[in-house]
């Protein structure tokens, strides 16, 4: 076997008969069990497809997998004292938000809070630590033949973390195909995964700290929610274990239109009062027409609702931020234990600054110098905005020294390689056997305020697979495809 492939759960390839029948009983499964997606390309509010998906399960050698999940507490932990370093995110931001506008324009809000004081202490984080396996481990970080010993984080998001429902639907999907095709002694090793209660019981939760029991949890949505399947189960979870909780979906230009404070900032929506309000828009630039979005914006953050996230969380959710707390000795500024410093400090890759310094051009240097080794990231959410490898050199020439303090430059991670079943909505069929990478999501909940945290949990987990030639993988992107792990 080459070097760098983990072995696969099933004997492959799938003789083409097995696999055309399993694949089409699939499709059928993902779509009327809720792996579902509108189409960008063929938009049609009544029509959805099945979200793509891989059709076994990647292997994950489980005590890699078992880490990430044992760290996620110390990283929610790590996140919200973060968020509530003012100085920290100040000093950290600074030369980033004298270039790029969105995130001077967040960080105005900030600045705003800041002064006029903050309405509503207790926070609500849902945040999904993104991690792939590196296949360059040990003292000299060299590339190991069939050694996966470690994983590195990709990123950490503290606003819109999707995927609490994709991700455990994933693995039913691929429990069905596992059982199509006899494997049924497989199952054992899918771990359960729990992401959509857990995270909607944080969030029920934090509706009740927020003791109103007339108030909604209000989904801050796009104006077309193209993942509308990931978005809706979180809802009718709320609504089947929560019953006495309503929700309701707006999106920051009806929130502009109908929303309005209540005598003690109260957030008022449509009639409704607001206990929490969760984000899932709001993370970049084309979500805000005009003014009246930030005014929106505004507006719930001087509120007394419950915010996912606040805008103090947003921030600390930048990849500016996550560079920074990779820099030598930063992370004993907010965590005691020396054990579980060296526990984050092992997760992070190369992350270097590109600000007006000495630093930043030692890095610019070494980035034009080899390219390939690196990713090249602005301050941006949602999958697209990245620079990889070779096209690092020109867009870094093309910008002034000041402007290259709005990017970030990691190390590449190259994670090894499963082969399996891509399978698409209008894909081939049968669908074809291909070499992937996966990025991993834990999911995390933590609800506190700037002196204490009231509730921290892991909560399930998603995978992520793409083709081994993307850049990314994205699932409502367009690249990226549905999976779970086969623990190994
Ligand atoms: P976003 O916030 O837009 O999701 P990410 O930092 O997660 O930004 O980057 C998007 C995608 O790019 C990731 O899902 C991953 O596939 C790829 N990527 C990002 N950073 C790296 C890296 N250091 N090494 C390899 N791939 C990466
Ligand atoms: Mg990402
Ligand atoms: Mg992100």
């Amino acid at each position: 076997m080459p070097e760098h492939i983990l072995e696969s759960c099933v004997p492959l390839p799938i003789p083409e008969k097995e696999l055309i029948e399993v694949t089409v009983k699939a499709k059928d499964w993902a779509i009327m069990h809720g792996a579902g997606m509108r189409s960008k390309t063929d938009y049609n509010p009544d029509n959805m497809f099945f979200v793509p998906f891989i059709l076994t399960p990647s292997s994950f050698p489980r005590k890699e997998f078992n880490r990430a999940i044992k760290l996620q507490k110390i990283l929610n932990e790590l996140m919200h004292w973060v968020a509530h370093d003012v100085e920290f995110l100040r000093t950290t931001l600074a030369q980033t938000i004298k270039v790029d506008d969105f995130t001077a324009k967040l960080f105005g809000l900030y600045e705003a809070v800041l002064e006029k004081g903050v309405v509503q202490p207790i926070s609500l984080g849902l945040i999904r630590s993104d991690i792939m396996l590196e296949t360059r481990c040990g003292d000299n970080n060299e590339r190991k033949t069939k050694c996966y010993c470690c994983w590195k984080q990709v990123e950490i998001n503290t606003i819109a973390s999707g995927f609490g429902h994709l991700g455990p639907i994933s693995k039913e999907i691929q429990r069905y195909v596992l059982q199509e095709l006899d494997q049924g002694s497989k199952l054992k090793d899918l771990p359960e995964n729990n992401a959509l209660s857990g995270i909607c019981a944080a969030m029920a939760r934090a509706w009740e700290v927020a003791s109103n029991p007339a108030g909604v949890i209000l989904f801050v949505i796009e104006d077309v929610s193209y993942n509308i399947c990931d978005q809706r189960f979180h809802e009718f979870e709320i609504r089947e274990k929560h019953p006495h909780i309503k929700v309701v979906r707006k999106t920051l230009t009806q929130i502009f239109e109908q929303g309005s404070h209540g005598p003690n900032k109260e957030l008022i929506v449509d009639g409704n009062y607001v206990n929490v309000v969760y984000f899932r828009a709001g993370y970049e630039p084309g979500h805000y027409h005009s003014q009246n979005e930030w005014d929106a914006r505004y507006l719930i953050e001087f509120s007394k609702a419950i915010k996912c996230p606040t805008i103090n969380y947003h921030l600390a959710g930048t990849k500016k931020v996550q560079q920074a707390l990779a820099a030598p000795g930063i992370l004993k500024r907010f965590v005691n234990d020396p054990e579980k410093i060296q526990a984050i400090r092992e997760i992070f890759t190369g992350l270097y600054s590109l600000d007006d310094d000495e630093a930043g051009n030692e890095a610019y240097k070494m980035a034009l110098a080899d390219p390939e080794r690196f990713v090249l990231k602005p301050q941006r959410e949602g999958g697209g905005n990245n620079v990889y490898g070779k096209d690092i050199p020109a867009v870094l020439e093309a910008m002034t020294p000041t402007e290259r303090s709005s990017w970030i430059l990691m190390e590449r991670i190259q994670p090894p390689i499963s082969r399996g079943y891509m399978v698409r909505p209008g894909g081939p069929m049968p669908p074809t056997l291909v070499d992937l990478v996966s990025e991993l999501g834990i999911f995390g909940a933590i609800i506190g305020d700037n002196t204490m945290i009231i509730e921290n949990y892991q909560a399930g987990h998603m995978l992520r697979t793409k083709l081994t030639t993307a850049n990314e993988g994205g699932v409502a992107a367009g690249a990226g495809a549905l999976d779970s792990p086969y623990l190994t």
